[in-house]
């Protein structure tokens, strides 16, 4: 990895320029407050100045195809976090359009990918069901061929952002007969499509997302994506993307774990905690000389800075773990007005680290459990083989 200072060009200093004038004026306090009223992680208005202005398109292109150079796409990844653009919606947008682009037919890509870099099309995962989401090749919701049609029935849990999207990818069963990994048929669905119900679930942390159930949904062929029970392969890369197993570059460039969006926020709790507890009160005391705050607030930054620099998969669940780890440790040492939420008078770090203490066992399901990738580790980095969950032998 090469660590030396990135150069900006005088053209990549216009660009970043532009780009912060863009987000200031788009990205405005009302749209996080709507933000966090509704717990969408996203925003129509935004969404649509981006495509206009062209980021979407420069986002989902590689630079050979016309998309920013890496410099730029780096500087405007991290104007986009400082900004606090609501993204969920857009992050899944880009991971399913790549599976639309290298798997769909000409006519399905025409439909869909020109709406994508417009930001009219927006697309969500339909993975999880309510009987499992982890081994999601274990799909119960049935596709069921009647001459050019399908038919569509079963209900997906989780599925986030659909009140917002155009578009679900859609993990059916094709052969409940077959092996599991050969059972799956993808379909991108379009959401208007009669007999599809999406209700809303607030999570903990606020955000929400949806149950979408559906009843005898009847989708024309030219929306499945891959072969006919050659699901899995489709499935592989926007899996990859969503694990943080794809290759980075050797330039650093990038952040060095997925996750990182959420680490910021630990980041932060940590920046304002240390803060806090450095201000003298009233009779001049400062909550850092008593030793154990000033040892639990190291112990949280160190956990804070280790997990930020893990890379890879080992830094997903380092950051999801620390974020469980240091949030209520924060809180502790901040007292009780640490339990009130942003935005609320008298909170002791205007929510952040009661935030983060929210926001932390989400980030460690969502995407895969931490328990999940903690296995993922043991058996494909370490070697360590398949995990036995049959029932311990009975001594004879
Ligand atoms: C906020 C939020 C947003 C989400 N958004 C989406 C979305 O947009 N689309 C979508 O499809 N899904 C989404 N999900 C679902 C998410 O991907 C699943 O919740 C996750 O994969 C776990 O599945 P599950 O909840 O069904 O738990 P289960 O798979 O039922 O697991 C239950 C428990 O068993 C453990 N477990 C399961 N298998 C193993 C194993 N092999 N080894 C060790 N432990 C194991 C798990 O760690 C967990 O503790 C979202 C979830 C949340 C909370």
């Amino acid at each position: 990895m090469d660590f030396s200072r990135v150069q900006l060009s005088d053209d990549d200093r216009a660009f970043l320029e532009e780009a912060r004038a863009f987000l200031a004026e788009h990205v405005t306090d009302d749209v996080i407050r709507r933000d966090r009223e509704t717990g969408d992680n996203f925003d129509e208005g935004v969404h649509l100045a981006l495509g206009e202005a062209g980021y979407l398109h420069g986002e989902w292109k590689s630079e050979d195809e016309g998309g920013f150079p890496r410099v730029r796409r780096r500087l405007w990844e991290l104007e986009k976090r400082r900004y606090h653009v609501p993204w969920v919606t857009m992050g899944t947008t880009v991971m399913v359009s790549r599976a639309v682009a290298a798997f769909g037919s000409p006519e399905l890509r025409d439909e869909v990918l020109p709406k994508v870099f417009s930001g009219e099309a927006r697309l969500c995962l339909g993975y999880t069901e309510p009987e499992g989401g982890s081994d999601i090749a274990t799909c119960k919701t049935r596709a069921v061929r009647d001459g050019d049609e399908w038919v569509i029935n079963g209900s997906k849990m989780f599925t986030t952002g659909a009140h917002n999207c155009q578009y679900v990818f859609l993990i059916t069963n094709t052969d409940p007969d077959a092996q599991k990994h050969k059972s799956i048929t993808m379909f991108l669905v379009p959401l208007d499509t009669p007999g599809i119900e999406i209700q809303g679930i607030r999570t903990v942390d606020g955000d929400r997302t949806n149950i979408v159930y559906y009843s005898d949904v009847r989708v024309p062929d030219r929306y499945r994506l891959g072969e006919v029970n050659g699901g899995w392969t489709v499935l592989r890369g926007p899996l990859d993307a969503e694990h943080g197993a794809t290759a980075t570059e050797p330039d650093g460039l990038q952040d060095v774990a997925i996750m990182m969006h959420q680490g910021e926020f630990m980041v932060k709790a940590c920046d304002v905690a240390g803060r806090v507890v450095g201000t003298p009160d009233a009779n001049g005391r400062k909550a850092i000389d008593d030793d154990s705050v000033a040892y639990r607030l190291g112990r949280s930054v160190a956990r804070m800075e280790v997990a930020v620099s893990t890379p890879s998969i080992f830094g997903r669940v380092a950051l999801a773990q620390s974020m469980r780890d240091v949030a209520p440790d924060l809180m502790d040492i901040l007292g009780t007005a640490s339990t009130l939420p942003v935005g609320t008078e008298g909170a002791a770090d205007d929510g952040a680290a009661e935030y983060v203490y929210r926001f932390a066992p989400l980030v460690g399901i969502y995407g895969g459990t931490l328990e999940v990738f903690r296995n993922m580790i043991a058996q494909h980095v370490l070697g360590l083989g398949k995990p036995n969950y049959s029932p311990p032998k009975k001594a004879s």
